[in-house]
C-alpha cells in the first residue's frame, strides 16, 4: 500500500510550489515543504498569472475562483460572503480570486461575460460556473454540490 493515491497535490500560497498532502492530513495545518508557509489561511488567495497555473492548473485540490474588479459594486459587496465561505470550506478546496481588471487575460480566457462569477474548477478543468453576487451559504452549499 502507498499513500501515493490518497495524497493530494495542493499548490502553496506564498510560493506556488506544490506540496503532496495526505488527504487525511488536509485538515491538519499542513505546511509548504519549500518555504514553511501555512498551505491553508482560511482566506482567500489573489492569483496572478503563476499563481494561477500553480493552483489551477497544477495542483489537484478543486480551487473556486471569483472573477471580480475593484469597479464592481456586487462583488465588492460580495468580497465578505467568499472571506466567510472560505473559512468554511477550506482545505477541502481552495478559494481564490482573480481581478479581471489587473488580469484581464485570464478574464478573457475563461469567457468571462460578467461579474462576479464563481468558477469552480478542479485538475484545471471547469466543473462549474455560477454569475452573480451570492451570500456565504450559499456559496458554501453551490460549492458543496460539486465535492
Ligand atoms: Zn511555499
Amino acid at each position: 500500500m502507498t499513500t501515493e493515491s490518497t495524497a493530494m497535490l495542493v499548490a502553496c500560497p506564498r510560493c506556488n510550489g506544490l506540496n503532496r498532502v495526505p488527504q487525511a492530513r488536509l485538515a491538519d495545518a499542513p505546511r509548504c515543504g519549500k518555504c514553511g508557509a501555512a498551505l491553508f489561511d482560511g482566506h482567500p488567495l489573489a492569483l496572478d498569472d503563476a499563481g494561477f497555473h500553480a493552483h489551477v492548473e497544477c495542483a489537484a485540490l478543486p480551487v473556486l475562483v471569483d472573477f471580480w474588479a475593484p469597479w464592481c459594486g456586487p462583488c465588492r459587496a460580495m468580497a465578505p460572503q467568499f472571506e466567510a465561505a472560505a473559512a468554511q470550506l477550506e482545505p477541502r478546496l481552495r478559494l481564490a480570486k482573480v481581478d479581471t481588471e489587473a488580469k484581464p487575460a485570464l478574464g478573457g480566457r475563461f469567457g468571462i461575460r460578467s461579474i462576479p462569477t464563481l468558477v469552480l474548477f478542479r485538475q484545471g478543468r471547469e466543473l462549474a460556473r455560477q454569475s452573480g453576487a451570492m451570500g456565504a451559504a450559499d456559496i458554501v452549499r453551490w460549492a458543496h454540490q460539486y465535492l
